[in-house]
Order: structure tokens, then C-alpha cells, then sequence
């Protein structure tokens, strides 16, 4: 293999052939091939991009780099949810000890905060004592005696991707369709799933914000599930506004516990139950979404699923009694209310605007190498379209200190604008998508 030759062939738009994608992530994997010659050739994908045969190819040769779950033997569907990112979104906290609770096995790998997106990890880790950092067999073991993993992408689960990721995030060639669904699936694929749910979001907030480009991802990665027999269905929800209230490690642990005792947000439990109904149908344990979204109230009404969340930390290493007292979790020393400064109409709550001032107050990452607060960030019960009047409060600020509140207060200034007539917002859950096609999202009449 004479790298140079790769990269002009795909310079002038050609492709590159199946062995040549594995002797070449091989090489790459093994510090063989240069970082520069590689960067050089992410860029002529950035500009050329893959067929579905090379992206497949790719996905292969990544999975191939590392070792997978292997669950063969268990009996019972097991399903994952993936996320694209956004502010607020702690949806998988609520969601694994849901859906594990109801008979289908949740193998979750999930990532840490991104860019202004908040990482389920560390949530997690703002459990004391959770540990998110298990090798596949803790893993394998864990989701065969409770019906649930919780982990993170270890050295074990596709380098390849992690070595080729760091070097995209490098040389600016991260946003290209092809190479983010390969990436995405070569982990989950690594699972051993039976099937996968995709929460595609758009929106400002979201990492792929213009909705044509967040189909276009969600259709490349159903078409690699699908070419592998594993599943895939997409929901496009909305990411242009944070989801529930708690927007901040500790405090997304905190309102996820009380969505299990069946008191979260509306717009929280609404993609929850979306995104749990299309798991347990392609687990086989529901028949329509109607009867999925009874089966989810029941177990959160029956106090079901709050216990396997209790069960979930107790193996991983945290403190379960957290699920009763939350005062076991980071609380901030300074909570200061924001107040809106005029009557009017909610008309945005910005989240990448949020998302950055949680970083600003300590909440997540400037570099690899900081360390977070997990009691910091913001309670905002402000959503678009609310009437409010001046002075009404709109969040709170929780800061370690008193300039903490003051970036929290410039944050909140940025991200929320009152107007005089209420906006158009995004449908919470808009299309559904699978490999047989598009079509609308509709909220089962339960
Ligand atoms: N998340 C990933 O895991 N990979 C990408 O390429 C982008 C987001």
C-alpha cells in the first residue's frame, strides 16, 4: 500500500477498494501510517466524501481495531440509544434503568461533553463513586446479571476510531456525513446490538443545526445498521432549546431521578417516551407505541425503574442511596435567580449560549485536561413561547462563586430574549425514519 497513491485517487474523486480501507485503518491503528498523510486524506474526503461500500468498509476496518461485546448468548433483544448532542439532554439517564426495567438489555456506551453539548459520562460521574470506565468484560457481565451497562469508549472498543477522531477534531475535518456515521456506529456496532435508536437532533443547538444535513447522518446510519442486520430507527428532535429544566451535571442527575418518580418536564418525558416506545417495539417486548408508552408510565408509576437505576449505580461502583437523597449529590454554594427584564414572550432560550456558560461556571471542559464541577450550571423554566412579565424569574444560576453568577448572569443574558409576539418553535419530535423511509412523528393517543 503506497499511501500517496490513496490519497490522489481519492483527491480526484475516485474510491478506495475494501482491503485498502482495512490494511489502511490497520496500519493507521498500529502508527504506521503518518498522522499527516492521514490528515491529508480526510481532507480530500472532507471534499470528495464515501460511497456507502467505502463507508461500510471503514466502519469494518474500525470495529475490527478493538474488541466488541459479545452477547450472543443472552436470549433478550438489546438496544442503545444514541444521541447527536445537545444542552439539557439527559434522556439516558432516564432511559437505560427505563427500558432495562421492562425486559430489553441497554449495552449504553456513551461520550463526555463536546463542544457546548453535555456528555452523559460525566453526568454519570457526578454520581459519587460511579465508575463509567469498565472493560468489556465488566460490561458483558453487568448486562447479563442487571440488563444494563453504562460505559464509556475505552481503549478497547474501536482505537482506530478514537486515534482517527483526535486528529479530524485537529485538522478540522470532523463535519463530514460519511466519516461521522462511520465513526458513531463502529462503537455501537461494537455492542453487539440487536438494534440501535437514533435522537438526531436539529436546531440551533444541535451539532448538525440544518435538518436536511441531520437526515442525511441519520439515513447513513441506518443504511450501516442496516447493511450489518442490526436496526436502526431515527427520531429528529429538537435541539433549539435545552431539554427540561436542569442544564448542568448534578443538577441533570437530580431531575432525571425525579422523571423515574414520575415528576419530570413535559418536554423531557415526551422524547424519553418517544425514543423508549421505537426501543422496546424493535426489543419485541411492545407491540405499538401506545402499549410502549403505558409500559414505561407503569414501570415509572410502579417505582420499577427508579429501582433499577438504584441497582444500575450499586453495580458501577456509586452510591445508590442518592435516588432517595439528593442531597448526596454536588449542590453549588451560590443560587441566584435570574429575572426577565421586560414583559413579553419567551422567544429564544439559546442552547449553545447555555451550553458555553456551563463551561464558563466550571460545569465542563475548555481542554482535555480541565476537570469539572458537577454542581454548577442552571435551572432554566423559562421555554419559547412562555408569557412572562418584568421580574418574573425565568432561571437560577448555581455558581461556586460570586463571579460565577456574574458569567451566569452574561450567559443567561445571551441566551434567553424576551419579545412582543410568541416564536415558531421546532416540533419536539418531528420525523421518524427507518430503512423504509421518512414520515412524520405522531404522539400516540395514551
Ligand atoms: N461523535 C462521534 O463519536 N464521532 C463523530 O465523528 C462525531 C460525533
Amino acid at each position: 500500500m503506497i499511501v500517496p497513491r490513496l490519497i490522489e485517487r481519492k483527491r480526484e474523486g475516485g474510491r478506495l477498494e475494501e482491503a485498502e480501507w482495512h490494511e489502511l485503518i490497520r496500519a493507521y491503528a498500529a502508527g504506521k501510517v503518518p498522522d499527516y498523510q492521514m490528515s491529508s486524506l480526510l481532507m480530500a474526503i472532507f471534499f470528495r466524501g464515501l460511497d456507502r461500500g467505502e463507508t461500510n468498509a471503514l466502519t469494518d476496518s474500525m470495529i475490527e481495531s478493538g474488541g466488541t461485546l459479545d452477547l450472543s448468548h443472552l436470549s433478550i433483544a438489546r438496544i442503545d440509544k444514541h444521541s447527536t448532542g445537545g444542552v439539557g439532554d439527559k434522556v439516558s439517564l432516564i432511559l437505560a434503568p427505563l427500558i432495562a426495567s421492562l425486559g430489553v438489555a441497554v449495552p449504553m456506551m456513551s461520550g463526555r461533553g463536546l463542544g457546548h453539548t453535555g456528555g452523559t459520562l460525566d453526568k454519570l460521574e457526578s454520581i459519587p463513586g460511579f465508575r463509567t470506565d469498565l472493560s468489556l468484560s465488566e460490561a458483558a457481565r453487568l448486562v447479563e446479571s442487571i440488563g444494563c451497562a453504562l460505559i464509556g469508549q475505552t481503549k478497547e472498543i474501536a482505537p482506530a476510531d478514537r486515534k482517527l477522531y483526535a486528529l479530524r477534531d485537529a485538522t478540522a475535518t470532523v463535519e463530514v456525513i460519511p466519516l461521522i456515521a462511520a465513526s458513531i456506529m463502529s462503537k455501537k456496532l461494537a455492542e453487539g446490538l440487536t438494534g440501535l435508536v437514533l435522537d438526531v437532533k436539529q436546531g440551533s443547538g444541535a451539532f448538525m443545526p440544518d435538518p436536511n444535513r441531520a437526515q442525511a447522518l441519520a439515513r447513513a446510519m441506518i443504511q450501516l445498521g442496516a447493511d450489518r442486520g442490526c436496526p436502526v430507527v431515527a427520531l429528529l428532535t429538537a435541539m433549539d432549546r435545552p431539554l427540561g429544566f436542569a442544564c448542568g451535571n448534578a443538577m441533570e442527575v437530580r431531575e432525571s431521578i425525579d422523571a423515574l418518580r414520575g415528576a419530570g418536564p413535559d418536554d423531557l418525558m415526551e422524547v424519553t417516551y418517544a425514543l423508549g416506545a421505537e426501543m422496546l417495539m424493535l426489543g419485541g417486548v411492545a407491540s405499538s407505541p401506545a402499549d410502549a408508552w403505558r409500559m414505561m408510565r407503569d414501570a415509572i408509576g410502579s417505582g420499577q425503574a427508579l429501582e433499577k437505576f438504584a441497582e444500575i449505580i450499586e453495580a458501577q461502583g456509586g452510591n445508590p442511596r442518592i435516588v432517595d437523597d439528593q442531597n448526596l449529590l454536588a449542590s453549588a454554594p451560590l443560587k441566584s435567580e435570574y429575572a426577565a427584564d421586560r414583559d413579553g414572550f419567551i422567544t429564544e432560550v439559546a442552547p449553545r449560549a447555555v451550553g458555553y456558560g456551563i463551561i464558563t461556571l466550571r460545569g465542563g471542559r475548555r481542554t482535555m485536561e480541565d476537570t469539572i464541577d458537577p454542581s454548577v450550571g442552571f435551572i432554566i423554566t423559562a421555554k419559547p413561547g412562555d408569557s412572562v412579565q418584568r421580574g418574573q424569574t425565568l432561571a437560577t444560576i448555581h455558581a461556586l462563586d460570586a463571579k460565577g453568577v456574574r458569567e451566569g448572569t452574561w450567559a443567561l443574558n445571551e441566551a434567553i430574549t424576551i419579545g412582543d409576539d410568541p416564536p415558531i418553535a421546532l416540533d419536539l419530535v418531528s420525523v421518524r425514519m427507518t430503512g423504509a423511509g421518512i414520515e412524520k412523528w405522531e404522539r400516540p393517543g395514551v
